[in-house]
């Protein structure tokens, strides 16, 4: 669908067992191993015992992924020495040779798609539906970026001007970048931000989140593989407080490329408009949402309940995406909620490495707590509308927080993003529709949003009027595919420009005109 010059990534087809057996089979050779994760720098980092910490699998406290040294501050900033020396020269370095390279990190991550997918599971508490998922994304941004960093940085774009005169307009790389990733998506969002800022000619300073740092481990020993020189992408595995205040203060962080909460993109903004005498920074933002699917009388309640258990509580709900709020109409209310009640009996949490579990662990008992406060609150207050049974074995085992659904009344009753598998349901009258739609837009996220309606003049009359990055009609509002629907929100949830789409790459990159009197 890509024409001749790029085509993504096929993945695994797991419902066929030709596919599915070798790459268990592959698997089950990483299930056990232990590893070591340790700052990936332009310099040897020595060991550091009292700086090292312990990865568990989400699933099972019990079993040990292995280990991770974090960065020091020392290092944060002899790493930031290193980026700011290597620049130039990597700057300069044809945009084919570093496309080669970051299309080679692509080659290399199907190659080990299954410790990547096995890292994906032990460490993330991913579905393995979920990390074929995410290689392939990942794969694909490098393929997707590869391309249009050659289409933009090869040749200069000559403008018109007057006789005698000639201009062009040529791209290069911004400086030096921080990129930092979230654990909801640890190969694919970690992957996308890096090779996106090498690929436009920046080093870059990879601070992964402290909860998935073994597999960005991995992927950046595939992309040394790959050739990517060891100065221009460095690994910091490490804190927020001690990694991203040590970049984010230091005048020559020209950019910042983030995926997390909306509370940190704005701490990381003040504290990049704070510096004294720096260069005025690039923040890229991709962060929460409290996304929304309004469903009229018209819509079919079979496919609508398919299409909210997929986006609500797929990857336990912890994606940007996810969807948080239903919007029903009263009319079809009842039937739609009847449906989902069954649905939602027929889920099953548990093992994400077991092909029959439909929903996994959350990342960590934080964010259990969180959501399970969240829970008791709404169960106190009598508003639950249907729930998934757990099995108790995996409560004293991993983090798992059961799909649940809660009636509120609007979109004003959650004071935050609710990061994981809670739906929320508001029934609304058909003459309430424009006041809904406000009442979202007020709330000043705009991620992800649905509408599922047989009325195309319905669907398309919302779909203008709501303010999002990305709108779904009459399916799921998750996953976003590279290349098909660039992903990144506005207000509250980001400042775009979209990962995945064709404008990306101008925002890590810095113009210059030349004009020649000839
Ligand atoms: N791109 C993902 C999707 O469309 C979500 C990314 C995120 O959670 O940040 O589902």
């Amino acid at each position: 669908i890509f024409g001749e010059k790029r085509r993504n990534s096929k993945g695994v087809n797991l419902n066929v067992r030709s596919h599915y057996q070798p790459l268990m089979d592959a698997m089950a050779g990483f299930m056990d191993k232990t590893y070591e994760a340790v700052p990936l720098l332009a310099f040897e980092v020595p060991r550091d015992a009292a700086n090292t910490h312990v990865v568990n699998s989400p699933y099972d406290r019990n079993r040990q992924v292995g280990s991770v040294q974090w960065t020091n501050k020392e290092q944060a900033s002899r790493a930031v020495d290193a980026a700011w020396a290597a620049f130039p020269r990597w700057d300069a370095t044809p945009v084919t040779e570093r496309a080669a390279i970051i299309r080679r990190l692509g080659d290399l991550m199907e190659e080990n798609l299954a410790e990547l997918m096995t890292l994906c599971s032990r460490e993330g508490g991913k579905l393995l539906t979920d990390g074929v998922d995410e290689i392939r994304e990942a794969v694909d941004f490098c393929h997707y970026y590869a391309m249009r960093a050659e289409e933009l940085f090869e040749a200069p774009t000559v403008l018109p001007g007057p006789t005698g005169e000639s201009n062009e307009l040529m791209l290069s790389g911004k400086g030096v970048f921080a990129a930092i990733s979230p654990w909801n998506f640890p190969v694919a969002i970690f992957c996308g931000q890096v090779v996106a800022a090498a690929v436009s000619g920046n080093t870059v300073l990879a601070k992964p989140a402290e909860q998935t740092s073994i597999v960005a481990h991995r992927v950046i020993e595939l992309l040394y593989q790959a050739g990517m020189p060891r100065d221009v992408v460095q690994l910091l595995p490490g804190d927020g407080p001690t990694v991203g205040s040590v970049l984010s203060a230091d005048t020559r962080i020209t950019g910042v490329v983030f995926t997390g909460g909306t509370d940190t993109a704005q701490i990381i903004n003040r504290a990049l408009a704070a510096r004294e005498n720096a260069p005025l920074p690039t923040l890229i933002a991709e962060t929460g949402g409290m996304n929304a699917l309004i469903v009229d009388s018209t819509a079919l309640p079979e496919q609508v309940v398919s299409d909210v258990i997929q986006s609500a509580f797929q990857s336990a709900g912890q994606r940007c995406s996810a969807l948080r709020i239903l919007y029903l109409q009263d009319d079809v209310a009842d039937r739609v909620i009847e449906i989902l009640k069954g649905a939602m009996d027929e889920l099953h949490v548990g093992d994400p490495r077991d092909l029959g579990t439909d929903v996994g662990p959350v990342i960590d008992e934080d964010a259990r707590k969180g959501l399970m406060a969240h829970i008791d609150r709404l169960k106190g207050e009598g508003r639950l509308l249907a729930e998934t049974r757990l099995d108790p074995a995996f409560t004293a085992l991993g983090t798992f927080v059961p799909p649940v659904a809660f009636r509120i009344d609007s979109i004003d009753a959650l004071d935050r993003e609710q990061f994981g598998p809670v739906l929320h349901i508001v029934r609304y009258k058909a003459n309430e529709i424009d006041r809904v739609i406000d009442s979202i837009n007020k709330r000043g996220y705009g991620l992800t949003f649905g509408v599922h309606s047989r009325n195309e003049s319905f669907a398309n009359a919302i779909a203008e009027k709501i303010r999002v990055g990305n709108v779904y009609i009459n399916r799921n509002i998750i996953g976003a595919v590279v290349g098909v629907q660039p992903f990144g929100g506005q207000g509250l949830s980001g400042t775009g420009p979209k990962a995945g789409g064709p404008h990306y790459l101008l925002r890590f990159a810095t113009e210059k005109t030349v004009t020649v009197n000839t």
